[in-house]
């Protein structure tokens, strides 16, 4: 006999279920039991006398072989089939579970959240943690499908590199055979190498970053979804978030309604702002010259509700230094004159012009950061001086635009950051499957 799923059960059907024992309720001359499956949840019933007398070999989250009866019935239980129920007429126990961890039937959560991560394999028995994970699914899928329809080439980068890409943040060092290696903050400086060899790049890949600071928005592993783009500039760029930020809200609308129902997320398909690091700072009162805190990109949220806010053309001093000085810049290409070109300067960059660097901000916290990045060897040697860099150590990079380098720009969006504002969670370790924080390295 072949195995039904769950959804597919149809009243007066003969069934062979392989499922996990839900919940399970004792009445005098009858046992109910609730069994889940990947599909769905439904409700068996046993009454026959000699399996009630065998029904202590069922314990919960126990997994079960059922042969059954589908009946028509008119079951009020929530998340539960409530249109049939089986009644059950043979079971074997395949694998018998033992007294639980943590509660999975559980209607409110009474568990903490380092208790749930510390048993994530069964949390996520629950529908409500495993719709937030079909919604990332989901998210990371439409990523992927958004740039490969459009011809971006999904590329995959090392994830041990031989020193800091960015410099500022603190990297996890490897023992590499008799080298020291790290782990890659970012796939950034691959990337920019490919966009300026095959044009248009994206991919989704982990990144480690060893801050020390403990918040609801940091993970020490997380994971980015990237692009780079060859003859671009900041503005470009920023469309295509625009264009994808909507794209995947739009579709997890659409295929996740279920989900969303469940964790009472009410989504909308965000407009898009675009508005300048100056405008910004005039705009939520904040000192010219500073980053913004949490704080005021909540404030944008308040001033832009369902917007994805671009604050873009940051002063450099605030942005890495391979982003782009603005007065070299692109966007729009036809609009510059030959002479002002980068290949055509001798920079020099004080800390106040601006750049071609933008942040993203969507549902009050920033989910992207990008811009059009530097491609001339002299401009880079000079920016990462300014910046206390050693040019030396970025050899390898800055030759790679030695060679016929265009103009390029790019950005990331933190998979788990996009997942939490969608799915409504407090705490960025609720979407990521077995976080790596600074206390937490198991499981
Ligand atoms: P933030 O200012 O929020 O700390 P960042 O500017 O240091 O982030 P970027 O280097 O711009 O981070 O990384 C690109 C994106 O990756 C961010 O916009 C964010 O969505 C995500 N991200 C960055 N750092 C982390 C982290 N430690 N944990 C989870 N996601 C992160
Ligand atoms: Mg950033």
């Amino acid at each position: 006999m072949k195995r039904t799923y769950i959804q597919d059960i149809k009243v007066g059907q003969s069934v062979l279920l392989k499922a996990w024992v839900f919940e399970l309720r004792s009445l005098a001359k009858m046992e109910f039991l609730l069994l889940r499956d990947s599909s769905g949840i439904v409700q068996g019933i046993i009454k026959d006398v000699n399996l009630l007398k065998r029904v202590s070999e069922l314990t919960l989250e126990s997994v079960v072989e059922i042969k059954g009866k589908v009946k028509k019935a008119n079951v009020k239980a929530e998340l539960v089939r409530s249109d049939v129920e089986v009644e059950i007429l043979e079971f074997e126990v395949l694998s018998k579970a033992e007294k639980l961890p943590i509660q999975v039937n559980e209607k409110t959560t009474t568990t903490s959240l380092s208790n749930k991560l510390d048993y994530r394999y069964l949390d996520l028995r629950k529908l409500k943690i495993k719709a937030i994970f079909k919604i990332q699914s989901e998210i990371a899928h439409c990523f992927r499908k958004f740039f490969y329809d459009k011809d971006f080439m999904e590329v995959q980068l090392p994830s041990i590199i031989s020193s800091s890409s960015e410099g500022g943040t603190e990297l996890f060092s490897v023992n590499y055979f008799e080298k020291k290696a790290y782990l890659a903050q970012s796939p950034q400086l691959y990337k920019q190498m490919l966009a300026c060899s095959v044009e248009n790049v994206f991919t989704i890949t982990p990144v480690w970053r060893a801050e020390k600071h403990n918040t609801i928005r940091h993970l020490n592993e997380s994971r980015q979804m990237d692009i780079e783009m060859a003859f671009s500039g900041q503005m470009e760029v920023m469309k295509e978030l625009e264009l994808v930020v909507k794209y995947i809200v739009k579709e997890v609308l659409k295929k996740c309604k279920e989900e969303l129902d469940l964790l009472k997320i009410k989504l909308k398909v965000p407009k898009a702002k675009y508005i300048s690091y100056d405008e910004t700072v005039k705009l939520l009162e904040v000192k010219y010259g500073e980053d913004l805190t949490p704080e005021n990109e909540k404030k944008l949220d308040e001033k832009f509700p369902d917007t994805i806010v671009f604050v873009h053309s940051w002063p450099a001093s605030l942005k890495p230094f391979y982003i782009m000085p603005k007065k070299f810049a692109m966007s729009p290409a036809s609009a510059r004159p030959f002479e002002s070109r980068p290949n055509n300067v001798r920079a020099s960059s004080k800390n106040s012009e601006l750049s071609e660097g933008f942040d993203a901000i969507y549902k009050g916290m920033e989910i992207s950061s990008g811009g059009q990045r530097i491609h001339v060897p002299d401009l880079l040697i000079e920016k990462l001086k300014s910046k206390k860099l050693n040019p030396k150590n970025f050899k390898d990079y800055i030759d790679s635009f030695r060679f016929g380098a265009p103009e390029h720009a790019g950005w990331s969006i933190g998979l788990e950051r996009l997942t939490q504002l969608i799915t409504g969670q407090k705490n960025i370790r609720e979407v990521v499957l077995f976080p790596r924080d600074r206390e937490r390295l198991t499981p």
